[in-house]
């Protein structure tokens, strides 16, 4: 922690605006503030530093009336308000769908899926990294660039592509092979780390302690980067005509998405924008990596890392960096955070495609299969309107049914041969 003030993502003077609404950086830990700046450390005890807003009157139809993807709510995302002046992915404003089937499966009689595999790259990452991709250009970064599972290597490579940044990805060297070429592609630099992600997140927070002007999105770019995430939440209440769901289910890895969803509930709430309701956040983690899952059954404030061995790799992180703060809205909103087999994930993959036409990725497996094992045990409602979250898509990540799924038979082209089979 001690190199956070060593080195910087960028050192441009700030353009006024440059950040919209935003006004400073939170402390979550102590509340201290500090200006706007490439800063994600608090100076006071190192906790985590998040962006605060002088919130803006809103109204729905200005929101209506903007462009459909996340800058619909560019006033509340620390960005200018000329974002869509410059290069940049337009991710969001990915679909709700209205889970009949799933539900009937699983016995929920309002419940609807938010397909987030509709992004540019195939997954919510996409919305975090449009985000932090506007901080690094504020900044003056000249190397845009994370530490991945694998989604945010997609989401990385492609919006540097875009905005002609110069991009360096680090990916664990056993990520599934679909996703190095997805990244690959893009161009940039890509480097696989024989190691964990815990180990591929530690030796970039090394990077960014010694070289100036990179824009790591989740490390030194992160309370930015955060931000993107609220916009799933700000969509699923739009989407449902104003309002805020009952209940939500989400995959944690770091806890981020998680957290900040339940931040854009309280947004709107704040801006009149939906009415005050009450609402319940479930977490969503793979057995083989569930520290925060684990934490929350023992009833623990403190997430103990573990070394993570589960098919769900996209949310293989075994020292979730916003945890705690996972338990803290978990708890408070009288949610639970559960964990699912990687059998059970290739469970939920199936099922969720079986009913709705909508292939996952493991990290949709992982919610789907927690889903139904917290209606199973009578933690969830099946009586109140229910959100779940697909956050990738089941293309990057095959392997977890391949074996599973196939053709019903291999015939020749002939009607005979159709009958003999026996198929219809
Ligand atoms: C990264 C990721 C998540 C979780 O993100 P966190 O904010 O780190 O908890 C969920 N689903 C998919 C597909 C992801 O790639
Ligand atoms: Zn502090």
């Amino acid at each position: 922690m001690s190199t956070t003030t060593l080195s910087h993502p960028g050192t441009r003077p700030l353009r006024d605006g440059a950040f919209g609404n935003a006004v400073h950086l939170v402390c979550r830990e102590c509340g201290a503030t500090t200006a706007l700046g490439p800063s994600y450390a608090c100076r006071e005890c190192f906790g985590p530093l998040e962006v605060g807003y002088d919130y803006p009157a809103l109204t729905r139809e200005q929101v209506e009336a903007g462009p459909k993807n996340i800058w619909r709510y560019q006033q509340l995302l620390p960005v200018p308000a000329d974002i869509t002046a410059s290069p940049n992915m337009e991710p969001g404003f990915t679909r709700l769908i209205r889970a009949r089937n799933l539900g009937r499966a699983l016995g929920i009689e309002r419940l609807w899926v938010k397909d987030d595999s509709g992004n540019p790259t195939h997954s919510f990452k996409d919305r975090v990294v449009a985000v932090a991709l506007s901080a690094a250009r504020e900044f003056g970064s000249t190397v845009f660039a994370c530490p991945s599972t694998g989604n945010l290597a997609n989401a990385v490579a492609a919006a540097g592509a875009r905005a002609g940044m110069k991009t360096v990805v680090l990916i664990p060297d056993n990520l599934e092979r679909p996703k190095v070429v997805t990244t690959a592609v893009y161009g940039g630099t890509l480097v696989a780390v024989r190691g964990t992600y815990d180990d591929v997140n530690r030796l970039a927070s090394e990077i960014a302690g010694e070289e100036d002007g990179w824009a790591f999105v989740n490390v030194n770019v992160r309370p930015y980067y955060a931000e993107g995430s609220k916009t799933l939440g700000y969509e699923v209440a739009e989407q449902l005509g104003w309002r805020l769901p009952q209940q939500v289910v989400i995959p944690v890895a770091s806890g981020s998405q998680l957290t900040k969803v339940d931040k854009g509930f309280t947004e709107l709430v704040r801006l009149g924008l939906v009415e005050d309701s009450p609402y319940r956040i479930f977490g969503a983690q793979a057995s083989g990596c569930s520290p925060v899952a684990t934490a929350f059954k023992d009833g623990h404030d403190v997430v103990r890392p573990v070394k993570p061995d589960t098919i769900a790799k996209s949310l293989a992180i075994g020292n979730p960096a916003d945890g705690p703060y996972v338990l803290d809205v978990a708890r408070r909103t009288g949610g639970a955070v559960e964990d699912v087999t990687d059998e059970e994930v290739r469970e939920g993959i199936r099922l969720l495609a079986r009913t709705e036409g909508v292939f996952a990725e493991t990290a949709g497996g992982v919610t789907v299969a927690t889903l139904k094992k917290l209606v199973e045990s009578g933690r969830l409602d099946p009586d109140q309107e229910t959100v779940v979250l697909n956050t990738g898509d089941g293309l990057k990540t095959l392997d977890a049914v391949a074996d599973r799924v196939g053709p019903a038979a291999t015939i020749d082209p002939s009607y005979s041969a159709f009958t003999a089979a026996g198929l219809v």
